[in-house]
């Protein structure tokens, strides 16, 4: 028998994420320091292109998602680069 956490349906993708298995808790860094070890683990994870897709949809402020830092997804909604 295996344990189900509970998601909403929206969050099933996140079953692979790698931040996930790792601890995500350096993927909210303080105001100011390195967000470097937490795109190396998105640089590894499977479901990059999602995630990232899911953080500028839902318009996350904050953390490193799908690789990139707030200040990159910033960057990327008003550039579209
Ligand atoms: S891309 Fe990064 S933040 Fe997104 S699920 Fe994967 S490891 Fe986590």
């Amino acid at each position: 028998m295996h344990t189900e956490t509970i998601l909403s349906p929206d969050f099933t993708w996140q079953e692979e994420a790698l931040c996930a298995q790792t601890g995500g808790d350096f993927f909210f860094p303080e105001p100011g320091s390195s967000v470097r070890e937490a795109k190396r683990i998105c640089g590894l994870c499977p479901i990059r292109a999602t995630c990232l897709e899911y953080a500028l949809a839902n318009d996350m402020r904050f953390g490193v998602w799908g690789g990139m830092s707030e200040k990159e997804r910033m960057e990327l909604r008003r550039t579209g680069r």
